[in-house]
């Protein structure tokens, strides 16, 4: 990789994601209110409930910003990790490919495990509870889920020895997939089958935000499709069927605030 872009990458590049993130969510933002297909919420209130976890998380983000910095520090001198050990021809290209599919399988792997083990599952629940699927739905993250997924990512980088600059570019394209796929919109039929090929669509990620089971355990991908279709997670919902939220566990009352979503893990489960 060019020296100049990798050192641009190191200085930069949190800015850098912090930046697409905030102009990436307000162009989406937009293109929803043009192209939206669900019309009948109030936007703003629904984006207000959703919107204070940008805050409730940063602690774990800087936290865990320092634990991934010394960690690849670390990998990076003593050349640890199993990327170091395959041999890429010296090619940046594959060894990006590789290090990108590697995390975004590590992403399916821990999607699944939030789904199936009770005790981690009540902190995924807080972003399944939305009955509304937007672009803010995106920010409903409790910051217990925030700290786990960033330890599954930590551990995944730490025994892949994944470089700073594939990382940060990861997290960029990942911000944009993960904005892309809680679009209030719907992709046509045609264009869904060729993008859901290899990428999660919107249409795609509807079906795990519906209500029922098995809808809610498929389609856990985070960038790439192919997971679910190798896994048989895959499953595929029409429009008119999907009725988004969480039929248990959950009571209405619990999703009415901020407060009481943050509450939702360390209730008694029903
Ligand atoms: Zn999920
Ligand atoms: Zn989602």
């Amino acid at each position: 990789m060019d020296n100049n872009f990798e050192h641009f990458m190191l200085a930069n590049g949190e800015k850098l994601q912090l930046f697409l993130f905030i102009a990436i969510f307000f162009i989406t933002w937009n293109i929803e209110n043009l192209a939206g297909v669900i019309l009948h919420y109030k936007k703003w209130k629904h984006a207000f409930i959703n919107a204070p976890f940008i805050f409730t998380n940063i602690p774990g983000q800087l936290i865990l910003g320092m634990a991934f910095a010394k960690t690849i520090a670390w990998t990076s001198s003593q050349e640890f990790g199993f990327l170091y050990f395959l041999n890429f021809g010296g090619s940046t290209i594959l060894l990006f490919i590789i290090a990108f599919i590697f995390l975004d399988f590590g992403e399916y792997v821990y999607h699944v495990i939030m789904h199936k083990v009770k005790r981690l599952w009540v902190f995924h629940l807080v972003h399944h509870s939305d009955d509304i699927v937007d672009i803010s739905t995106t920010l409903r993250e409790h910051p217990g889920e925030n700290i786990i997924r960033l330890s599954f990512t930590l551990f995944w980088v730490f025994i892949s020895g994944v470089p700073f600059w594939i990382l940060i570019l990861r997290q960029i394209i990942q911000t944009f997939s993960t904005l892309f796929a809680h679009m209030n919109l719907r992709l046509p039929e045609y264009l869904d089958r060729i993008v859901g090929l290899i990428l999660i669509t919107p249409n795609l990620h509807q079906v795990h935000h519906h209500h029922k089971q098995p809808y809610t355990d498929c389609n856990y991908g985070d960038v790439l499709s192919i997971w679910d279709r190798l896994f048989g997670t895959l499953k595929k919902l029409p429009a008119e069927d999907l009725i988004f939220g969480i039929d248990t566990h959950i009571m209405k009352a619990a999703c009415v605030s901020f407060k009481s979503l943050f509450k939702i893990p360390f209730r008694k489960l029903n």
